[in-house]
């Protein structure tokens, strides 16, 4: 095999690793906080399992040849940019799980005691830990040489995004009201003063 995709291997394990065990004390965490409103349709459903099954190709693609057919070569100015993607990325996923704290779910949910959170990065943009996940999804797409492994998490990321960030705000209108609505007239979705 030759060097290079040693890079791109280590580069996407760990990532995937630092990923994880940034979720992982708030996954836990969150199973201890009452929900108190769901709004987990049957497309939310589908689309949240598709994107968690896409999380897993890429370990297809380290650990067996079956996606080999969809190799390309790797080149270092996409490698390097990717591992950018993946850094800022991965520090915006820390942060905004530990502003959003128990009010996190990894659906649509309300929690008891619900709050509306709008400090640290949530004072800039509406969707921190969505913008997270796609410079996440194009790290992944970047620094791995392969035309379905590389771009399969993004792809599915991408269609729960667009499905869910809609109803996600109509759910918090519904709950916060008119601190809702100040808080959109006064913030983006990701990009802050763009959308
Ligand atoms: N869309 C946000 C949060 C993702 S987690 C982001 O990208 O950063 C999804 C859950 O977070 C939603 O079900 C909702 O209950 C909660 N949520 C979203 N925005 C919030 C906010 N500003 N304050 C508190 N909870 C919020």
């Amino acid at each position: 095999m030759p060097m290079n995709l040693w890079f791109a291997k280590a580069a996407v394990l760990l990532s995937s690793i630092v990923m994880v065990a940034i979720r992982a004390p708030h996954g836990q965490r969150s199973r201890g906080v009452k929900v108190a409103k769901s709004r987990k349709g049957p497309l939310e459903t589908v689309l949240l399992t598709l994107a968690v099954l896409a999380f897993f190709v890429p370990f297809i693609w380290i650990a067996t040849p079956v996606l080999a057919f969809a190799d390309y070569p790797l080149r270092p100015v996409p490698f390097v940019a990717g591992i950018l993607c993946f850094v800022l990325g991965l520090w915006l996923f820390d942060r905004s799980h530990a502003h959003l704290g128990t009010n996190w779910s990894i659906t649509l949910e309300v929690r008891e005691k619900h709050q509306l959170v709008t400090r640290g990065l949530y004072r800039h943009v509406r969707h921190p830990m969505y913008l997270a996940l796609l410079l996440y999804s194009a790290g992944q797409a970047l620094v791995l040489p392969n035309w379905v492994a590389g771009p399969s998490y993004g792809v599915a990321f991408a269609l729960l995004f667009v499905f869910r960030v809609g109803p996600e705000e109509r759910m918090m209108l519904e709950e916060f009201g008119h601190d809702y609505e100040a808080y959109m007239a006064r913030t983006k979705r990701l990009v802050p003063g763009v959308w």
